[in-house]
């Protein structure tokens, strides 16, 4: 089989592997659509040494598939089955793995792609309780998503007491942005997006239909206070990771409002206005990642709520052109791309 592997310096290789055998308790997937996330981008950066450190470890971690062979012990899942895997690896016996909760085991989380081979492969070898079962109705392409960005951005607007007719604000429209202000729409909510970059922008407004402001030509406090008569919206999101708008996600907020951090990156913090908070008697919140349970509440919302998660996909690729797929990716001028086999 075929899998990629970073070179470090924005290079990635496609080499070829023996196909992975389960062991007791462990399942092989056979990829149908593996996504390429931001994270995957700051491993391409990386450097030469970094990448010959990982011996040739596949990179990857939105895994999605069907169930190609299950090892001794295993009886959920079966062959054939459909499933999304959960992408962070833990210990399986601390009190957060037993509840579902491996981003955040005692032992330290690894990850596909970062800890072990990941999803960008023909196949890949999981253990079998990190198979999330994916319902006929419900597309590979939504669950790769739900394997990463979505399923963060969902966990992050489950944080926000809702309020239909509120409005919510999204700041960055990548793929956990872009999803969370879908989604929040699908809830209820009135979505307001903002971004900087034009290609975003403009797939936000093609594919979510909600209202996205322009933050390099229009000022977001003031479209904002316009759009809700002064009063400041009810939810924030904060998936940019810029220190702009992270001072800017609790000036929108109207009183009583929840705010929730999650775009993480290495721009500096910022200083909170304590005075503001009270006074408004926020509710500030971060997420990062999301539980087991999370997935099946998403997977219950989406199948009784129609939610255009597919428009952010925008480019796919056979794993054979990983080289070109990385590079496009990079370029910032695309939605979410995909490696996508024929079902
Ligand atoms: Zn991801
Ligand atoms: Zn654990």
């Amino acid at each position: 089989m075929q899998g990629v592997v970073y070179l470090g310096e924005s290079r990635v290789e496609i080499r070829d592997f023996s196909q992975p055998e389960p062991g007791p308790g462990q399942v092989v997937i056979q990829s149908t659509i593996a996504g390429l996330c931001g994270s995957d981008l700051h491993k391409y950066h990386s450097s030469r040494e970094w990448a010959q450190s990982r011996n040739g470890m596949i990179s990857g971690h939105e895994p999605t598939g069907v169930v190609a062979a299950v090892g001794p012990g295993v009886e959920h899942p079966q062959v054939g089955d459909r499933v999304c895997v959960y992408h962070r690896l833990g210990c399986g016996h601390c009190m957060d793995c037993r509840s579902g909760n491996a981003a955040f085991c005692d032992e330290g989380s690894g990850a596909f792609g970062r800890t072990q081979d990941g999803s960008h492969a023909d196949f890949m070898l999981t253990d079998a309780r990190y198979c999330l079962p994916l319902p006929d109705d419900i597309s590979f392409e939504v669950a790769t998503q739900l394997a990463c960005t979505a399923g963060t951005s969902f966990a992050a607007l489950r944080k926000i007491p809702a309020h239909v007719g509120d409005a919510l604000v999204v700041f960055g429209l990548g793929p956990v942005g872009l999803s969370g202000l879908l989604l929040g729409m699908s809830m209820g909510y009135r979505g307001i997006g903002i971004d900087t970059h034009p290609y975003r922008i403009e797939l936000a407004r093609k594919v979510g239909g909600g209202l996205v402001i322009d933050a390099s030509r229009d000022d977001p406090l003031a479209a904002i206070a316009d759009i809700t008569g002064g009063q400041g919206v009810g939810g924030v999101l904060e998936c940019s990771g810029s220190a702009v708008a992270r001072r800017q996600a609790t000036q929108v907020a109207h009183r009583a409002a929840t705010v929730v951090y999650v775009g993480g990156g290495p721009e500096p913090d910022i200083a909170f206005s304590s005075g503001d908070i009270i006074a408004k008697d926020l509710t500030i919140r971060g997420n990062s990642v999301f539980t087991i349970a999370s997935y099946y509440a998403a997977i219950d919302f989406l199948r009784s709520h129609s939610v255009p998660l597919e428009g952010i996909i925008t480019h796919r690729f056979k794993i054979a052109e990983a080289v070109e797929a990385f590079a496009l990716f990079d370029s910032g001028e695309t939605g979410k791309v995909v490696f996508a086999w024929d079902e």
